[in-house]
């Protein structure tokens, strides 16, 4: 593989590190005042707005999106993956430079299965950070992690598709700006397993539409929320359906690759920044009469941080580059493998880091608590662990199969 980073990347990189010291982190402590201040865990503190202004001015608007199209020149993804990264070591950068989950995935299928009329009314405002958007699959009364499980109905009725079901995990329906659900329910229930489901687009205000709780994740509200929603008699145009009835699983499968990639970059950029934190604090805390960082056992820490940071960085740029290179399809195990190494190796380095702070690192005081919890979760959102092994052991396997 090449392993050179392009002329265009680097100084995209240059560009958002500059921004991320002088506009990201100092934001960090107005957004949590703003945010006490509103009263609602779900406000959206106005400096999340002066950041986008800024990102966009400085070009770092949109950079996930891999696409050569009308509204930007598309990065490849192994030109993506260090901006991610970057992106990565702050909860307020990716949604300051338009590049956070789920709308990324949104913006993608969107750009790949929209109609025109779907792009001009919900692709446009998104790309211009205008609204926001959410995707609707999880069920709490099947095991989700197998999409054919889904049980939510989308029956059509003339030129109406009728919605029932209930869903819940649904990351980003209590951002105030968010307009629209991609919903993935079943069409057919009697094809072949992964035809019965098809994806259709919901504004979020379509009578029928309940939002009943914010799912917690280790007691934390998110800002963005995680609902557990139901859909009754919900009805919209034919028209929103997104692709071909019947194409719903294959959609979510192009959507996944791309989404499970950015998470593990934003990931490795998090685990750069607890590795930095852990080390401010070896060298400022000193029981039993020398520093933390004069400690072997911490030294192990950091060394094997250092290690398993980097070894995670190249697998990365390896499976962004054969996607790139040979497609996603083709970098299906790789995809799977980050996706299992890459939170894990996050885990690891974040735990020692909150052990160097000592009570201080489990507190509101420092990112790393938030941190842990988000990426503990990542273990199960967009596939646990274990269905990602089973799908790379199956083909390991398979290759020697008598
Ligand atoms: C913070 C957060 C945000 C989320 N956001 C969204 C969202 O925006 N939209 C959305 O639709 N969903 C979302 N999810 C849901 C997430 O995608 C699901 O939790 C995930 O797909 C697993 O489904 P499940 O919870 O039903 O677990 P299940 O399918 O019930 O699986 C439970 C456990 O079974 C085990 N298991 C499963 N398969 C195998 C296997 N083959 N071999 C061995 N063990 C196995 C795994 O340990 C797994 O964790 C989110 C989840 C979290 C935590």
């Amino acid at each position: 593989m090449e392993f050179s980073l392009s002329a265009r990347c680097q100084e995209l990189q240059a560009e958002l590190t500059q921004f991320m010291d002088d506009h990201v982190y100092p934001a960090e402590s107005v957004y949590e005042e703003q945010l006490a201040a509103a009263g609602d865990p779900h406000a959206h503190p106005p400096i999340i707005e002066e950041l986008k202004a800024e990102a966009r001015r400085r070009g770092l608007w949109n950079l996930f999106l891999p696409h050569k199209t009308e509204w930007t020149d598309g990065l490849s993804n192994i030109d993506y993956a260090p901006l991610a990264e970057i992106m990565g070591r702050s909860p307020l950068a990716s949604e300051a430079c338009n590049c956070s989950a789920p709308d990324t995935g949104n913006m993608e299928v969107l750009t790949t299965f929209g109609t025109a009329e779907q792009q001009e009314r919900w692709l446009h405002p998104l790309l211009e950070g205008e609204i926001r958007s959410a995707f609707a699959m999880t069920e709490p009364a099947v095991a989700s992690s197998d999409a054919t499980n889904i049980t939510s109905s989308i029956r059509r009725e003339g030129d109406e598709y009728v919605i029932n079901g209930r869903k819940w995990f649904i990351s980003g329906a209590r951002h105030p700006h968010c307009k629209v659900l991609i919903v993935m329910g079943k069409t057919d229930f009697d094809a072949a397993p992964h035809r019965q489901q098809s994806q259709v687009l919901v504004p979020l205000d379509t009578p029928g539409i309940t939002i009943h709780r914010d799912m917690q994740v280790f007691g934390y509200n998110d800002a963005e929320g995680h609902v557990d929603m139901t859909f009754d008699d919900v009805r919209v145009p034919v028209s929103n359906l997104l692709g071909e009835e019947g194409g719903g699983f294959a959609i979510a499968q192009a959507r996944l690759g791309p989404g499970r990639i950015h998470h593990c970059m934003r990931t490795i950029g998090a685990a750069e920044r607890a590795l930095e934190l852990l080390c401010q604090r070896a060298h400022a805390r000193a029981p039993f009469g020398k520093t933390l960082a004069e400690q072997g056992v911490v030294q192990t820490w950091v060394a094997d941080a250092r290690i398993n940071i980097d070894q995670a960085r190249l697998y990365t740029f390896y499976t962004a580059w054969l996607m790139d290179t040979a497609g996603n399809q083709a970098a299906r195990t790789e995809i799977s493998g980050i996706k299992v190494a890459i939170p894990n190796m996050a885990l690891a380095v974040i735990d020692n880091a909150m052990q160097t702070y000592g009570a201080m690192g489990v507190s509101q005081d420092t990112p790393l608590a938030r941190m842990y919890a988000w990426i503990r979760a990542l273990r199960f959102a967009d596939g646990p662990d274990e269905v990602h092994r089973q799908s790379i052991a199956r083909r390991e396997l398979r290759r020697w199969a008598p």
